[in-house]
């Protein structure tokens, strides 16, 4: 199930459960099942561990019922269902509690990406673990020298053997504190060009020798993290992919990415969009103060232009996603999706935050992700990364000057690219 080839598919065969009986079998399932839906952020925010605990503890629950991993293979601890299936599903799940921060990115991006890369062992081992919240996963990409050029990553994993010795800094990994695995961008081979010397290993997040501290953000959270590594022995069963050959690794892992934040994954479990699982047109003319406010027309276009963001979004996935599954768009598509969500997303939380006024400051989830609209255009790859990635790889423009694409990377001084 990989989409490097510009391909999305779900589960097949013919012995497949038909989608409304499962739609019918998965209702009862969690009516009888799973708790209530609690408020957004109820629990204490992304960087406290027991909302962690809460959804390892919720995974296990599906995955008991039969209900986690629905697309992923059943040899590797999935349901082996289709993406027909996982959209019924996640439609039903509006009312429960579901384990939503596994998502992203344990089961949409790197549970993707084993699936895509990992040898049959490495897939056996992890993707069955994943899929039982036994096991949740961080990227170490963005180093401290910058995120966007992710080809010139410093972190270096020097061969030592039949083991690799791994040395450097990575920064704004999600939630690493929690983390149990982590895919690590390294350097191998300093003596070519940057995109040829890059190596994807698998690491264990708490072992002697790596450090991770989190880091305060400006909403008063610390999901970020930084992690520095001396001496970390890496055996090279653990690579992921083929030595040097990383970038293929990771630009697929980045186009998972993309799909995920963006809304279009296969692999995404819930209904994951707040807006997705509650009433939109409901929550914006509660906030504008009720519906005698929406006479006021400036407020009602407001209300409007939200609704008109949201309708395009879902059928700006739809298209894409179509049409990657019949070929007619290759994986930069993605960016379209990301770039989409980003910039529909900051507009969304400037409109709610003008629907209420000064009623803003006092409303804490509402405040909250007015402070993080921005994290939106740079998680995954900035919105000026997407334009490029669009531009080039899907519109066929010329590409972006780099004059040290061909160049080794030992000769290189500090000079940017693209994360691309
Ligand atoms: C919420 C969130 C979660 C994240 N989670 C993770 C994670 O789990 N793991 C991880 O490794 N990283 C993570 N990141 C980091 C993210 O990938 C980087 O922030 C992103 O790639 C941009 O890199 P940078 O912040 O270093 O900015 P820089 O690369 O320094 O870029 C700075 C600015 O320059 C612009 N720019 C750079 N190059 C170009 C170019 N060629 N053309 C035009 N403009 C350019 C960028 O658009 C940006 O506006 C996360 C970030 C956020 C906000």
């Amino acid at each position: 199930m990989r989409i490097d080839s510009g391909t999305i598919e779900g589960g097949t065969g013919t012995d497949v459960e038909d989608v409304s009986a499962f739609r019918a079998r998965a209702a009862e399932w969690l009516a009888a099942t799973m708790p209530p839906a609690v408020p957004n952020r109820a629990r204490g925010g992304d960087d406290s561990i027991a909302i962690w605990d809460r959804a390892r503890e919720l995974q296990r629950i599906l995955h008991a019922g039969g209900f986690a991993g629905l697309v992923f293979p059943k040899q590797y601890g999935g349901q082996g269902l289709t993406v027909a299936h996982q959209r019924a599903f996640n439609e039903l799940c509006g009312p429960y509690e579901m384990p939503l921060l596994l998502n992203v990115p344990s089961f949409t991006i790197m549970a993707a990406t084993l699936l895509d890369f990992g040898t049959e062992e490495q897939k056996r081992r992890h993707i069955p673990a994943i899929l039982r919240g036994d096991e949740v996963w961080v990227q170490f990409l963005s180093e401290p020298s910058g995120g966007s050029d992710l080809a010139s990553a410093r972190t270096r994993a020097t061969r030592d053997g039949d083991h690799f010795v791994l040395n450097g800094a990575k920064v704004w990994s999600s939630a690493a504190f929690v983390a149990d695995y982590a895919m690590i961008l390294a350097r191998t081979n300093w003596d070519v060009p940057k995109h040829r010397g890059l190596t994807m290993f698998i690491v264990q997040v708490h072992q002697p020798g790596i450090t991770v501290n989190r880091i305060k953000q400006v909403d008063g959270s610390a999901e970020f993290c930084e992690e520095f590594f001396t001496d970390v022995v890496v055996p090279e069963a653990d690579i992921l992919g083929r030595e040097n050959d990383g970038w293929t690794v990771a630009t697929t892992l980045l186009a998972h990415e993309k799909n995920a934040v963006g809304g279009g994954s296969p692999y995404i479990s819930g209904a994951t969009a707040l807006i997705e699982r509650q009433d939109p047109i409901g929550e914006l003319v509660e906030l504008a103060g009720g519906p005698a406010a929406l006479e006021d027309g400036h407020l009602a276009e407001l209300v409007g232009e939200a609704i008109m963001l949201q309708e395009v979004r879902k059928h700006t996935i739809a298209s894409v996603a179509a049409r990657m599954a019949r070929g007619e768009m290759q994986a930069p598509a993605s960016a379209v999706l990301k770039l989409f969500d980003a910039t529909s997303h900051m507009r969304t939380s400037d409109i709610s935050v003008e629907l209420a006024g000064s009623g803003a400051a006092s409303n804490s989830g509402l405040a909250g992700r007015y402070l993080m609209r921005q994290a939106r255009c740079l998680a995954g790859g900035s919105n000026e990364i997407q334009r490029n990635i669009i531009s080039e790889r899907v519109l066929g423009m010329p590409r972006e000057a780099a004059a040290d694409r061909d160049v080794p990377f030992r000769e290189l001084g500090a000079s940017r690219t693209s994360r691309a």
